[in-house]
């Protein structure tokens, strides 16, 4: 074989990343899409897209087709997938035989959610379609020991979800996942300053917000920072200064909410793999592990301990990819068909 044409995708509610096989990560780029709502056209993808949030004339809309971690919009989504696979192989040259694909999807998707990620990469071009939950994924390129007796818990909070799994024997043992995830964190964000300051703050500020100053646990040394807003009573204009403790604050309910989804997958761990999960601990991957002391946060309220992955928004690509390179060796983590 000449060419790897196989290629594994971490579909993520905030960023795409594809791996190919032999290559590694070589995309990654928002999950945005920039349609002109007049003609339905599809105008960017990715970063360029990105770009254009908040910043769009009104005809021009800037949207996440899989905001809240599912496909809210089959067609925009296959265009998605499209121009990313168009990218790996290069618009003239159709790849053939057509490239094998692995796709990270959500653990809670319906089967009418997971069929439609199917038929939107067969749409796009591809060959076979192999889909592996998100959790699973993560926890296979954290390099986990998935296919071991023995419990391996991870926590992947992306932009849209929290997806939280215990694995043994290459199959999921308990899972939960939930609708919060780095977005709502943002919300957060942008509301409390909307209240107590009368400033409407775009998306993107407030996540520079979040990563700049946040902390899931009071910080440790309080910090400073500079916001530009528009003030919501003169429609000018303002500057003011927030601190890193308010935010802590007031993103506290939305980690409660990951928070409950974590002790609920421990609730449901049956007691042999319990034991297991307290002499190894947890491991945190996705964007959101990488919120100051979200570890810490976790481990004072479960008790168990907690480790941030090796290079966390990367986790799910090369679970796809280490799939991808042993597909018989996984094969009990890939999902079956039903029906
Ligand atoms: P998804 O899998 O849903 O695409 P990702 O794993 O790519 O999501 O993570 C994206 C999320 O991680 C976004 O909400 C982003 O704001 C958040 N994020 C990225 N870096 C940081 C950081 N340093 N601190 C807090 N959150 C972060
Ligand atoms: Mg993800």
């Amino acid at each position: 074989m000449f060419f790897h044409r196989d290629i594994g995708i971490d579909l993520g509610t905030a960023n795409t990343l594809v791996y190919v096989r032999g290559k590694g990560i070589v995309i990654n780029e928002p999950s945005v899409v920039a349609i002109n709502k007049k003609t339905g056209q599809v105008l960017a993808v990715g970063e360029e897209a990105r770009k254009m949030v908040g910043k769009t004339p009104a005809h021009i809309i800037a949207t996440k087709p899989l905001i809240g971690g599912v496909v809210s919009d089959f067609e925009i989504t296959e265009q998605m997938l499209r121009y990313f696979i168009d990218k790996v192989f290069g618009k003239r040259f159709f790849p053939w035989p057509q490239p094998r694909l692995v796709i990270g999807i959500p653990s809670g998707v319906t089967e009418v959610e997971r069929k439609a990620v199917e038929d939107a990469a067969k749409n796009a071009g591809a060959g076979e379609v192999y889909l592996v939950e998100e959790p699973m994924a993560a926890a296979i390129g954290s390099r986990l020991p998935v296919q071991e007796a023995g419990g391996n818990m991870i926590v992947d909070i992306g932009g849209g979800t929290t997806e939280v799994a215990v694995i043994s024997l290459g199959g999921v043992v308990s899972a939960s996942s939930v609708r919060v995830g780095g977005d709502r964190l943002d919300e957060a964000i942008s509301d409390h300053i909307k209240e107590k300051y009368s400033l409407a703050i775009g998306e993107q500020t407030a996540e520079r917000i979040k990563i700049q100053i946040g902390s899931a646990l009071p910080p440790e040394e309080e910090e400073k920072m500079e916001i530009r807003g528009r003030d919501l009573f003169s429609g000018l204009p303002k500057i003011i200064e927030i601190s890193s403790s308010e935010i802590c604050q007031a993103i506290q309910a939305e980690l409660e909410e990951m928070l409950q989804c974590v002790k609920s997958v421990l609730k449901e761990t049956p007691p042999e793999v319990s034991a297991d999960i307290i002499d190894k601990g947890m491991v945190l991957a996705g964007g959101g592990s990488q919120l100051r002391r979200i570890d810490e946060y976790f481990k004072m309220h479960t008790g168990v301990s907690t480790q941030i992955a090796d290079e966390p928004l990367f986790c799910v690509a090369k679970g796809t990819g280490m799939v991808l390179e042993h597909l018989d060796a996984y094969k009990k983590s890939i999902m079956t068909k039903k029906g």
